[in-house]
């Protein structure tokens, strides 16, 4: 198993709040559909997805570098891509190639206050195949992950609710 990620080892601006928890419904599941938040396509239905928390680094919203990233908290999990209405998958893929490699080693140029990816344990490193999730209908994101075939992270903050 891979490390958490240490909390206590970030500066406190990298806390963050958790989400409203009128979103989570009964048995965790979400109380409400989840949407882009800039096009409101439809991601999942509720009672889809199951609120997990776990941090997982992901490239920030809009970001095209995956080294320009954040660790996120709040997902919604879901164990299969058919439970998905709508979800496109971006081509910043991770695993043997340069894409990863600059994630390891970024050159932290003001590295003071923030998270230094060389010490913070990355979870999504320990996979050789993460895949981030985005709208497939306006490509924004990423909304979340793919870890594994069995794993899919909707990042609760990064999307709408209706
Ligand atoms: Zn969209």
């Amino acid at each position: 198993m891979c490390n958490p990620f240490k909390l206590n080892n970030v500066t406190p601006f990298k806390r963050r709040m958790s989400i409203d928890p009128s979103l989570i419904g009964e048995n965790k599941l979400n109380a409400k559909s989840v949407k882009c938040k800039d096009c409101g396509d439809l991601i999942i239905r509720k009672n889809v997805g199951t609120y997990v928390k776990k941090d997982i680094y992901l490239p920030k919203y809009n970001s095209r570098r995956p080294e320009d990233g954040e660790v996120e908290s709040d997902f919604w999990f879901l164990n299969n891509m058919m439970k998905f209405d709508n979800i496109g998958f971006s081509k910043m893929v991770q695993g043997n190639d340069k894409t990863a490699t600059s994630i390891v080693t970024p050159s932290p140029p003001e590295a003071t206050g923030v998270v230094d990816p060389q010490n913070a344990t990355n979870p999504t490193l320990h996979h050789q195949h993460v895949r981030y999730l985005t709208c497939c209908a306006c490509d924004r994101g990423p909304v979340g992950v793919q870890l594994t075939p069995q794993e899919f992270y909707i990042d609760a903050k990064r999307v709408a609710y209706d």
